[in-house]
């Protein structure tokens, strides 16, 4: 088993480490990909299995946290071919993608599940959807704030949002004007920070025409009033940025603070070595 997964993980890194744009983590890793398979079997990856926790349940969701998906150079954005690339690292590997229905409803078994969020309402993520997404038949979970919405011009418009909802995407808010939503935000603002777990489920249901039930702590951020007002308000589910697993087996004790891996390009590659050492143990 440990031949197999090390032999994935080098599988997975040498997918990274070509053709993407520069960055040190990525140009660090080996061109594993160009050696025969019994040479990549004997790349020596350094082993982090003793820094991970094994899991505790034998059901459960990694729900990943993107944002954009184009050229610039920052830690939350990814090209669009390197994201390409990250899914079919995860279908390889074995992971099921998920909607967010199967997640609500609890239609997983074992531990290969994914399900691909993405925050803010990039415009590129209509780009990502149509010419990776679609592909992989992966329905995200894209999590918006009105306050951009047809705006912006880096964000989507009121059209795409329809749309990716007709392809089956999952729409959630993200709050109203994107604010941290920790206690001393809440306690400086009170209004301010019911108004972005209120109105914005109120303005995108009136924009959109269909119920919102899922919300999205900007920056993850809450305190215990505003998870309360999460719930008072009428939504179902809620997700942080909390790492760790959704287990099935406690997911309705969180169901208001859901844990998912914001993916960044300094982590990625330790999340995806995570994941997969998670379902090959
Ligand atoms: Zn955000």
């Amino acid at each position: 088993m440990r031949v197999i997964l090390l032999f994935t993980i080098s599988l997975f890194l040498g997918l990274f480490s070509c053709g993407s744009v520069s960055k040190p983590v990525e140009d660090s890793l080996p061109e594993v990909n160009s050696l025969p398979q019994e040479e990549q079997e004997e790349q020596v990856i350094e082993d982090t299995s003793s820094e991970l926790q094994s899991a505790p349940y034998s059901n459960g969701v990694f729900v990943l946290c993107y944002h954009a998906f184009n050229d610039n150079p920052h830690d939350i954005t990814f090209p669009i071919r390197v994201l390409d690339r990250h899914m079919e690292t995860l279908k390889n590997a074995g992971f099921n993608f998920i909607t967010t229905e199967d997640l609500i409803e609890q239609r997983y078994r074992g531990l290969n599940n994914v399900l691909i969020t993405s925050d803010d309402g990039n415009r590129s993520v209509y780009r990502a959807y149509h010419e990776v997404f679609k592909k992989y038949g992966i329905k995200p979970l894209i999590a918006i704030y009105p306050t951009i919405i047809s705006i912006d011009p880096f964000a989507l418009t009121w059209e795409q949002v329809a749309e990716l909802r007709k392809e089956g995407c999952y729409i959630a808010s993200h709050g109203y004007n994107h604010l941290y939503l920790n206690a001393a935000a809440y306690r400086s603002n009170p209004s301010a920070s019911r108004r972005e777990v209120v109105e914005s489920k109120k303005l995108l249901e009136s924009k959109l025409g269909f119920d919102i039930d899922v919300f999205v702590y900007p920056y993850g951020s809450r305190c215990p009033e505003i998870i309360k007002l999460v719930e008072e308000t009428g939504y179902n589910f809620a997700f942080t940025i909390d790492t760790d697993i959704i287990y099935r087996e406690n997911q309705n004790i969180k169901r208001f603070e859901l844990p998912r891996y914001m993916v960044t390009n300094s982590n990625v590659n330790r999340i995806f070595e995570l994941m997969i050492k998670t379902i090959n143990d």
